[in-house]
């Protein structure tokens, strides 16, 4: 088995982030790989760690100065074993091939699992929005789908957001798309309520790891009422996760974005989160400001020489990570549980890195892996392509109760399966090893291809 591992790592050797997820993925299937001997003989584990196909593009656009300026696009396209690709388009200055390639492998799993025919995929750019015009912001986008258009469609390949593609840029990227191919389809989901959008789309990822986090406590007799809340980010995610927090009696006291968190130890109410989102998603401005304007937060600016992140250091019992891949370390992990730290939902992708992970597990909390915790966002957007493809929409009240089903459902099937391979309670196995199933049997079902 690790020779599966050995030889994906001897490949891709410089894709760090790319072979954590592939590790853990690998770890957790052992068991089924032992009982299911067709799935060795068909390679599975191989064929679900190579990209169908990846595509990398040249972004060529001009700044408000007209000055010219040369990004790169790129579209993973994992896996298409249960439905078109499906996910996210990030733009950060981090992006590149290893981190897209782990969010899309991840992302195949967490599809798999909200039960709905969609396979994995993920694109984005190394384009940083932060600090453009929206003028700027528009032109990189349309040069981006000016090439991106010939490789996606309907029933191909749906991209939607994630770090740095808000409703903005979803926008920007469909009206060029509808433009260069003169139709109106469902090919980006998140697309705003007047052309298309599903309502609940926005809450969704937020929500889905709230109620993901609700159905652990359920397990053991508890819920969210009183429970005091960390949650890191501060952008879509991190927004609604705070939303439904307080709707269910929650308090959340923190909150950041990558030059710094926030502290509130009195709580971020509705009020606060009104002005937050203001803040956050119409001025673009920094978190320092929520301390400006709230003199009770205590705002903590990153330290770089730090070998932990003082955010997770105040106590709580749930943390929510909800910013970005490995943003939570073991010391991290301890100082959490160190506090009494007892539920981990993640809203994030990969958010904590191994160590912390296998700390959590060890000390048996109510761990949810972002594959389980926040697959809500994909499933609303899943649901959206079924309403644009029926040109019909559902109520608000419709889609939450579908969400909630779910990422009920998600939750059932970690617990079920994890006990299924002996490790009962355990998440991250139970996700891995639901999702994989799904997938694995799939692909025998279309021979190889
Ligand atoms: P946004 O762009 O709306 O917000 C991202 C937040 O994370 C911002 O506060 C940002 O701060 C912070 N952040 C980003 N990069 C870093 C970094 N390197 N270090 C510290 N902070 C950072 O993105 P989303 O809320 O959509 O996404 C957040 C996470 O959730 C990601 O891991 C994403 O993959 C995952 N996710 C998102 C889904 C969705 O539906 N949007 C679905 C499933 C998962 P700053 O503004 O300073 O950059």
């Amino acid at each position: 088995m690790s020779n599966v591992y050995d030889k994906i790592a001897s490949r891709d050797s410089n894709e760090k982030e790319f072979l954590q997820a592939v590790g853990e993925v690998v770890d957790s299937v052992k068991g089924v790989m032992d009982k299911n001997p067709q799935y060795r003989d068909a390679k599975i584990l191989e064929r679900i760690a190579e990209p169908e196909r990846v595509i990398m593009f040249r972004v060529p656009w001009m700044d408000d100065k007209g000055e010219v300026h040369v990004n790169r696009g790129f579209r993973i396209e994992m896996n298409s074993a249960i439905g078109p690709y499906k996910g996210g388009l990030r733009f950060h200055p981090s992006v590149n091939l290893s981190i897209l390639k782990f969010l899309a492998f991840e992302q195949v799993f967490k599809n798999a699992l909200t039960t709905l025919p969609i396979g994995g995929g993920k694109g984005g750019s190394d384009f940083d929005p932060k600090g453009k015009s929206d003028a700027e912001v528009m032109r990189f986008c349309q040069a981006f789908m000016a090439e991106l258009q010939r490789h996606i469609g309907h029933n191909t390949d749906v991209p939607a957001g994630d770090i740095g593609v808000g409703a903005r840029e979803i926008g920007f990227l469909f009206g060029m798309y509808k433009k260069i191919r003169n139709e109106f389809v469902g090919i980006l989901t998140g697309k705003s309520l007047n052309w298309g959008g599903s309502l609940i789309r926005p809450e969704a990822t937020g929500y889905g790891s709230v109620y993901f986090a609700s159905e652990m406590l359920a397990t053991r007799g508890e819920d969210l009422k009183g429970k005091t809340c960390i949650v890191s980010g501060s952008g879509n995610v991190a927004q609604y996760t705070t939303e439904k927090i307080l709707e269910l009696g929650g308090k959340v006291v923190t909150l950041s974005d990558s030059a710094g968190y926030i502290y509130d130890e009195a709580g971020i109410t509705t009020e606060k989160l009104q002005y937050l989102m203001q803040l956050k998603n119409i001025r673009r401005g920094r978190i320092s400001e929520y301390a400006d304007k709230y003199s009770e937060a205590v705002y903590t600016p990153v330290d770089t020489a730090l070998d932990h992140n003082p955010l997770w250091n105040h106590k709580a019992e749930c943390a929510f990570p909800s910013a970005t891949q490995n943003e939570l370390n073991a010391k991290d992990a301890q100082n959490f549980l160190n506090n009494g730290g007892s539920l981990v939902s993640e809203g994030a992708n990969m958010p904590t890195t191994p160590d912390g992970v296998d700390l959590f597990l060890d000390n048996k909390i109510l761990y949810g892996p972002g594959k389980a915790a926040n697959a809500g966002g994909v499933a609303v957007s899943g649901l959206e392509m079924s309403q644009n493809s029926m040109r019909l929409k559902w109520t608000r009240e419709e889609v939450d109760a579908k969400l909630k089903t779910i990422m009920k459902s998600i939750h059932t099937a970690c617990i079920d399966s994890a006990e299924e391979y002996g490790s009962k309670g355990n998440y991250v196995a139970g996700a891995n090893i639901a999702g994989f199933v799904k997938i694995a049997d799939s692909m025998l079902d279309h021979g190889l291809v």
